[in-house]
């Protein structure tokens, strides 16, 4: 997991400069028709930061191969400038590297109610998932930040 400072340096700081931080990495990925053709939950434009685009492109189509796409039953957002829920730090959101799915299901502090297979497609592919975080489980959440 990346600290606050390595983000920073990365993407430059969203919460002070939005318009520099979108124009320079945020893009409307226009999703594949075969995703949303399996995967009614994902909307058919998604604005994510470039650098993860093809990551969930690869992932989604991954789960759909697998056959553990059904699995997903909402799409919660990705990009959204905010701090972590009841902390300091900016939230991964804030830089357009993380999705949220199934939030319904998926409680902050609760147990995940993914398939381990469904989490080991994630994994795979270079996703940080919170339902394998101690102490703070956010299930819903799923961040790439490999860079
Ligand atoms: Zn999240």
């Amino acid at each position: 997991m990346k600290t606050q400072k390595q983000l920073i340096e990365k993407f430059g700081n969203p919460a002070v400069d939005n318009i520099t931080f979108e124009r320079k990495w945020m893009t409307l990925w226009h999703v594949p028709e075969a995703i949303g053709d399996h995967i009614p939950a994902i909307p058919g434009k998604i604005y994510l930061n470039n650098l993860i685009k093809e990551r969930l492109e690869t992932t989604l189509f991954a789960l759909i191969e697998a056959d553990l796409h059904s699995e997903i039953k909402t799409f919660d957002g990705c990009f959204n400038i905010r701090k972590k829920r009841g902390l300091e730090t900016l939230s991964l959101h804030a830089f357009g590297i993380a999705v949220d799915l199934n939030a319904a299901w998926n409680q902050l502090g609760k147990p995940s109610t993914w398939s381990n297979d469904f989490i080991e497609v994630w994994r795979r592919n270079g996703w940080e998932c919170g339902a394998d975080w101690k102490g703070r489980i956010d299930a819903m959440h799923f961040q790439w930040d490999n860079f």
